[in-house]
């Protein structure tokens, strides 16, 4: 059983990252990072600065805008209309979740298309999903390079996805289209998900519900994507059971150290394909 870290995949991808990086602040080009939080979530507060230490350290300039949970909606859409008319930030990460009046869909909407670096943004889905660039989700792109750079194969595999989210779910199955995978989504209204499971070449797990796939529901050899976070009697545990998994899996990702290693180079890489779709693909 190989276990497929994250942490080697996102290395990988930071050593190209950071060459890119040196060559444009050779010529006094910082690329900036714009982190939108509103209110107190303290998720959303540690991820914001998670973030702004990895950007950071990564050579990226960031700017982190924390308004207070009382911010009115005008207020938020603001400071994206600042950024947006920023030609030093190239990226905008807005946090979810915000407060009750602030509607998270008029400010994603609000975004430049060309600094929607989630690929949050209605037109960025439209052209992803079509093939006619845009952003794709981090998450989704972060199960991609994990299976590209262990070289699991795809095509005319059988590739199970459960799970349908805007986010992770539908964005994995169409990437993994691309690549020629025969792709089941599954979802809370699937009846066989256990016939589905059995049948799986790749399965990529991306629920929110702790250990909902166990070993026995996998084919033996299968490749395992645990996208899931969650906690389990004060532990983080993924969506896969990873002691019955590894019974029987090929391969599996570690939750953490698996997926959530790399989503954030996958952001940090985004934020860099914005700067070239501005400067260089004109
Ligand atoms: P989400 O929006 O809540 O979507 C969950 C999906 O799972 C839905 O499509 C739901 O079906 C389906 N589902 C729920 N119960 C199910 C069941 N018993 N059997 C089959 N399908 C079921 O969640 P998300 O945002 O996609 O996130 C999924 C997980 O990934 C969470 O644990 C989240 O924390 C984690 N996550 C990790 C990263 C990372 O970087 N590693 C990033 C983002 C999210 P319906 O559509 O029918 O409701």
């Amino acid at each position: 059983m190989i276990e497929l870290r994250g942490k080697a995949v996102a290395d990988a991808h930071k050593a190209v990252l950071s060459e890119r990086l040196a060559e444009l602040q050779a010529k006094g080009i910082v690329l900036g990072l714009g982190i939108l939080l509103v209110g107190d979530d303290k998720a959303a507060q540690m991820y914001a600065c998670f973030m702004e230490k990895t950007a950071k350290s990564a050579g990226f300039g960031v700017e982190v805008a924390h308004l207070s949970a009382d911010a009115s909606q005008a207020e938020v859409l603001a400071v994206v209309k600042r950024w947006n008319e920023d030609d030093r930030i190239y990226g905008v990460l807005p946090l979810m979740p915000m407060p009750p009046q602030v509607d998270p869909d008029v400010i994603i909407e609000s975004l430049d298309p060309g600094k929607d670096i989630d690929g949050l943004t209605a037109r960025n889905i439209g052209l992803a999903s079509s093939g006619k660039g845009g952003f794709w989700p981090c998450t989704p792109l972060a199960c991609m390079a994990i299976l590209e750079h262990y070289k699991i194969p795809l095509a005319g595999k059988h590739v199970v996805v459960v799970g349908r989210s805007q986010v992770v779910g539908k964005p994995v199955a169409l990437l993994l289209l691309e690549q020629h995978a025969t792709v089941t989504l599954c979802h809370s209204k699937t009846t066989n998900l256990e016939e589905h499971l059995k049948q799986a070449d790749v399965v990529v797990a991306a629920v929110g519900r702790a250990h909902v796939i166990t070993g026995d529901m996998l084919k033996p050899g299968a490749t395992v994507i645990d996208v899931g976070i969650n906690d389990l009697d004060g532990k983080t545990v993924g969506d896969v059971e990873y002691a019955s998994a590894i019974e029987v899996a090929g391969a599996v990702t570690p939750v953490p150290g698996g997926v959530g290693s790399v989503t954030t180079t996958m952001l940090l890489e985004n934020i860099y394909e914005a700067y070239h779709a501005r400067n260089v693909n004109r």
